[in-house]
């Protein structure tokens, strides 16, 4: 089973993922979390490359491929395997994101940015995905204060674009209603872990 967990920056998505694994486990599932742009050696390479905050000059639809691109590695050498071999896979960040981010934020459009994660994917869609919905304002708060980690290129962007990757979560809930599911990541730690864990477990049993 392939669940990916998304959202905006600070929403929470690595802590969750912590937490619902963890409870999978103890249910007794084989779980393996990780995540993207990154997750194995070539894809993290990939990431350091769009992250950088050097590389200000890169283009938008580089940017998009340099993401199809680290996706695909990451599939092929880790999530399909262990999808095969019956483990429940929790990712950070899938196509979704680049959907959301390239797609809408940039403006590359939906259509153009599935095109080339078609490709990439060969059909390995998630089951079911998280998306933990906050006000960028808030979320970007939540980083700029526990500072646990280093701002990379794309922190640097402004709240409109912020809000835009809102915009584009969004219509991805009306585009795939079937396996999008939103949590307002706005509630406690506690209680978003909660309200995650239903659907994930109802989901698991399913
Ligand atoms: O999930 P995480 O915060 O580690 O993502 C790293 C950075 O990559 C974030 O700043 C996020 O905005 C950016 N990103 C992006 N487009 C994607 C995936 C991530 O701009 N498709
Ligand atoms: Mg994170």
């Amino acid at each position: 089973i392939f669940i990916t967990i998304e959202g905006g920056e600070g929403a929470g998505k690595t802590t969750l993922i912590h937490t619902l694994a963890h409870k999978a486990r103890q249910e007794g599932f084989e779980v393996m979390t990780t995540r993207e742009p990154g997750g194995i050696p070539i894809a993290e390479a990939i990431r350091e490359v769009i992250l950088r905050k050097e590389n200000t000059a890169m283009d938008a639809r580089t940017e998009a491929l340099l993401y199809a691109a680290a996706r695909r590695q990451h599939l092929a050498e880790k999530v399909m395997p262990a999808l095969k071999e019956g483990a429940i896979v929790i990712c950070d960040r899938f196509v979704d994101s680049s959907l959301a981010y390239q797609g809408h934020a940039r403006g590359l459009g939906l259509e153009a940015v599935w095109e080339i994660n078609r490709f990439a994917i060969e059909g390995c869609m998630p089951d079911l995905t998280l998306y933990l919905d906050l006000d960028p304002e808030i979320g970007l708060r939540r980083i700029e204060q526990n500072g646990e980690r280093e701002v990379n290129r794309l922190d640097l962007e402004s709240l409109a674009f912020h809000r835009s990757v809102r915009e584009g979560y969004r219509l991805l809930e009306s585009k795939f209603t079937e396996r999008f599911v939103t949590i307002d990541a706005s509630e406690s730690r506690e209680r978003i872990a909660e309200n995650s864990w239903i659907k994930l477990e109802s989901k698991l049993r399913s």
